[in-house]
């Protein structure tokens, strides 16, 4: 039997209860299914306990996985892509996906809105911040996230939703509270420097907790899930 449906029940319950730990609403926070490695036959079962969003990483294994959930006649269902974005593969993405949780320059952001079809809703981005400095080569830079957010915020076919970031794994909660931290600070600031955020898209299966209690409004849990994955080679 799949452990699917109990697995999902754990990371909820987990989620509750670290709202109430922090005086959050137990829904304040949403849960995306990570489903890279797993194959449709996993995410429908997903979609059969009551999960809706998903999170894929690698672009043609989540195009394909869109139209095989699409064959199995699932319902509606909203797909975030959370992978590294190569400049040359941005129109499958405008042109199957809901989310993006990776954007970190200004030339993707522009794509991504050029090539967006007409008649679908705008694209629901957050900005990938490196908040590890050197220890990532991945997102903005700090310093430079309000010119990009200024930049995205304007381009007529993506809605700038918030912030996304993959801290250094840490194993103390303080460590892993105080990298959430940092990227709460950053998003209160464009809030208050006028932009209308609702996101901040941090936390996995191994620092869930820090990150709802730091203020995650999307946690992002693939293993808690789906279980180990298998890399191919
Ligand atoms: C794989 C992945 C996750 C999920 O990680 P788990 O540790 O399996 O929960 C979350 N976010 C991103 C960007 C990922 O690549």
């Amino acid at each position: 039997m799949s452990l699917i449906p109990q697995n999902l029940q754990a990371v909820t319950a987990s989620i509750v209860a670290a709202a109430a730990e922090a005086g959050r609403a137990p829904d304040a926070v949403r849960l995306l299914a990570v489903s890279k490695t797993f194959g449709p036959q996993a995410v429908h079962e997903a979609v059969a306990a009551g999960q809706r969003a998903f999170g894929e990483n690698y672009l043609q294994e989540g195009v394909d996985k869109i139209r095989a959930l699409k064959e199995l006649g699932a319902p509606a269902l909203e797909w975030h892509f959370i992978g590294p974005i190569q400049s040359n593969k941005t129109r499958p993405i405008a042109e199957n996906f809901d989310w993006v949780h990776t954007v970190e320059r200004e030339k993707i952001a522009q794509r991504l809105s050029e090539q967006r079809p007409e008649g679908m809703a705008p694209l629901q981005i957050c900005l990938q911040v490196n908040i590890s400095g050197e220890a990532s080569k991945s997102g903005v830079a700090p310093h430079e996230l309000a010119a990009l957010a200024h930049k995205v915020a304007a381009l007529p076919n993506l809605a700038l939703r918030g912030l996304m970031a993959i801290p250094e794994p840490a194993e103390q909660f303080e460590q892993q509270r105080a990298a959430f931290a940092q990227l709460r600070a950053l998003y209160e600031q464009l809030r208050a420097d006028g932009l209308a955020l609702d996101t901040l898209s941090m936390g996995m299966s191994s620092d869930l907790r820090a990150a709802v209690v730091e203020g995650a409004t999307i946690v992002r849990v693939g293993s808690a899930i789906f279980g180990a994955r298998q890399y191919k080679e």
